[in-house]
């Protein structure tokens, strides 16, 4: 039997109805619009898609978007001035600068320029350690976030299960596992998490009630590898060469779809998965800090 699909693109609709709302709310009740500043430095084509998407969905939801693009030779100093200014601004209450930075900047020490109150993205030390120790305080990175969303949205609580996470990373495995294993709603699952220096991965995936997957590597978990029953999230975003695309490649997941949607419950494609549900989460990051920015 077939596996129920889990539309990433289904769930990111339904959120960005909810934000429309809670953006109305905020404007008629409190006077204020939610504000997200874009930094971006130098003119990696990625990166400059990458922006140009959030700006585009979070001015479709009624926020008002400032892009700051910036030249490569940008010195370290003059982008730290710049993220001290947008701090101190009260019409911004979200700051993400993209990365990769120039080598010659020192992407930790921007990060941690940013306010922990505005840092939407959640990679902030203080926002990390936050999360990490189980305070409410903090924004979760939106990938981990959206991933959360997806199961609890479909149904399938992590709450009381097995998640195996595979990749540690710290923009998606580790924060992950930490908002998984949080005493609240969307968390108290049990986690394990595998990596690179695991040794037999299959045997630790096929423990998984939900298994997700964050490896960066093309189709590289098979249906074999698969508790069958179980829920799969795929992560991973990875372009194949492809000659029979007329644009020469195309893009997949880590998750060999095919095999495995015969042998899971439930299944995240690849696109249309946890894609779309990244800048969701960075629209609902921004609404929430504008919440809290309105209430003090
Ligand atoms: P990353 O920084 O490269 O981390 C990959 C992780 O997978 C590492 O922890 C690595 O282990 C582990 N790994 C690699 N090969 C493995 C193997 N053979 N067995 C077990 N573990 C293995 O990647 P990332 O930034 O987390 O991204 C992962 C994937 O998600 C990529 O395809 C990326 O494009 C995608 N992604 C998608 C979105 C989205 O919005 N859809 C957002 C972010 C990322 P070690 O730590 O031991 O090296």
């Amino acid at each position: 039997m077939s596996a129920e699909i889990i539309s990433g693109r289904e769930i990111a609709d339904e959120i960005r109805a909810e934000l429309r709302e809670r953006v109305a709310a905020l404007k008629d009740e409190r006077g204020m619009v939610p504000g997200l500043a874009t930094v971006l430095v130098g003119d990696d084509p990625g990166s400059q898609m990458y922006v140009g998407m959030k700006n585009k969905a979070a001015k479709e939801m009624g926020i008002h978007s400032r892009q700051i693009t910036l030249s490569a030779e940008t010195s370290e100093a003059e982008l730290l001035g710049l993220v001290d200014g947008l701090n101190a601004d009260p019409e911004i209450h979200g700051i993400l600068v993209q990365l990769p930075l120039p080598d010659h900047i020192d992407e930790g020490k921007i990060i941690e320029a940013i306010h922990p109150a505005k840092d939407v993205d959640g990679f902030h030390p203080i926002s990390v350690g936050r999360l990490a120790t189980g305070s409410d305080d903090f924004f979760a990175p939106c990938t981990p976030a959206g991933v959360v969303e997806m199961l609890v949205r479909t149904g399938h609580d992590p709450a009381g299960k097995h998640v195996v996470v595979v990749g540690r990373s710290n923009i998606v495995g580790r924060p992950l596992a930490s908002l998984l294993l949080r005493k609240a709603p969307g968390g108290n699952a049990t986690v394990t998490v595998c990596h690179s220096r695991t040794e037999d991965l299959g045997a630790m995936t096929r423990l998984a009630d939900i298994l997700v997957v964050a490896m960066g590597r093309p189709e590289m978990i098979r249906g074999d590898m698969v508790r069958p029953g179980a829920v799969v999230i795929d992560v991973g975003s990875n372009r194949v060469d492809d000659a029979t695309r007329e644009r020469g490649y195309r893009v997949c997941g880590d998750v060999l779809f095919d095999e495995v949607k015969d042998v899971a419950s439930a299944i995240s494609p690849v696109p249309g998965g946890v894609g779309p549900m990244t800048i969701t989460m960075l629209l609902a990051n921004t609404v929430t800090s504008a919440t809290r920015a309105s209430a003090e």
